[in-house]
């Protein structure tokens, strides 16, 4: 007997009919209060053994149809080991992918899920760091908390450098790039750890829609909102997120900003700076020079060559998490964007993209800051 459930922490699917193992079709939900999908994470049980065909029959209809094409699902018997299947095939309407499950139970998902207890436990662990402590900015729609992790503390002259993950919640690989990153600037043994924590104080909001990622949510949180759409005018009912954030950073100043996410669509590490915010001045092209030219360096999965138009979000753009911070602060703030497929400079045949080269780019990244905050100190 064929069953698919989603009843469980970031769970996502619609199912049409499971009767037939060749022929299984789903549907792929919506956010909950808003038209955007893509996420799915579901868990099949009874194939054993047989040869299953698995389709999204409304893969055309999601929030970015080109995702779609030459994605590999991504799979798990255990939940703990997340690996790549083969590519499925894309129609422009279908996306249709195949397994032979060598286990009772296996788990799909659009990218390895990253679970509130983890989410929980990321916070515990930061609690438990000699330089670290953790602070509740305030509640979600849902009631769950916001919370902030500071890493080092302020102090005069030292930088306050902020970092945002998760606004968008299906894109898992944000907490994950968070949590390499944290783990190399709590290790007290590293030199550009401590540099880093000699020159600046970080706020670190791991996860800034806790209600859409356990929803299964994409895009939005519990009352629809495109959080990176909403800082130019965030409100306690429709984006509490951000108008939370915002007020933290107008207390603390900010001298950084990395806003993390991932790209459904182009297979490559990026980043979208502020070159087409107005006011954008050569110091400050200069600085990103210096963050980007670093980041190349320590870690190859990084590139230049590929990435957004100049002009891709003329109309919305001090709505931008990373436009709305520099426009505010005049400071280097950048859209960090890693692939939902792999990175076809340095493709993975088994994992593709995943949460360790996450966490490992995170990781690299601090070499990135360390560059870019020396640059203005000498400045
Ligand atoms: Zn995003």
């Amino acid at each position: 007997m064929i069953r698919i459930s989603s009843q469980f922490d970031s769970g996502a699917i619609e199912v049409l009919d499971c009767s037939d193992v060749s022929n299984i079709r789903l549907n792929l939900p919506s956010d909950n209060a808003a038209a955007f999908r893509q996420w799915f994470h579901f868990r099949l049980q009874g194939a054993r053994g047989q040869a299953c065909s698995i389709s999204f029959e409304n893969a055309g209809q999601s929030a970015y149809p080109a995702g779609w094409d030459g994605y590999r699902v991504v799979a798990s018997y255990d939940r703990r080991s997340w690996f790549r299947l083969s590519a499925g095939q894309y129609d422009g309407e279908r996306y249709t992918f195949r397994i032979t499950p060598e286990f009772d139970s296996v788990y799909f998902a659009y990218f390895e899920p990253y679970s509130w207890e983890r989410h929980l436990e990321l916070l515990g662990e930061a609690d438990a760091a000699p330089v670290a402590t953790v602070s509740d900015l305030g509640a979600t729609p849902d009631g769950r908390d916001l919370n902030l992790i500071t890493v080092g503390r302020p102090a005069p002259g030292r930088r306050n450098v902020w970092i945002t993950a998760r606004q968008h919640p299906g894109e898992t690989m944000a907490e994950f790039y968070v949590e390499g990153l944290l783990r190399r600037l709590y290790d007290t043994s590293d030199p550009v750890s401590r540099r880093l924590l000699e020159r600046a104080c970080f706020h670190v909001v791991p996860n800034m829609n806790p209600d859409g990622s356990v929803r299964g949510n994409l895009r939005t949180n519990a009352v629809g909102t495109n959080l990176n759409r909403a800082w130019r005018e965030p409100d306690m009912q429709g984006s509490p997120e951000v108008a939370l954030v915002r007020a933290k950073m107008e207390a603390t100043g900010v001298d950084m900003f990395l806003d993390i996410h991932g790209d459904e669509t182009l297979p490559f590490v990026f980043i979208d700076g502020n070159g087409m915010v107005p006011g954008f001045t050569d110091a400050h092209r200069e600085q990103e020079r210096r963050f980007t030219d670093a980041l190349l360096a320590a870690s190859p999965d990084f590139q230049m060559a590929e990435g957004y138009a100049p002009d891709r979000f003329t109309d919305e753009l001090l709505t931008l998490a990373s436009k709305w911070v520099y426009h505010r602060f005049g400071c280097l703030a950048l859209t960090l964007e890693m692939p939902f497929k792999d990175n076809a400079n340095l493709p993975d045949g088994l994992f593709g993209w995943s949460s360790a080269r996450s966490q490992r780019l995170g990781a690299a990244t601090l070499q990135a800051l360390l560059a870019a905050l020396d640059d203005r100190a000498a400045n």
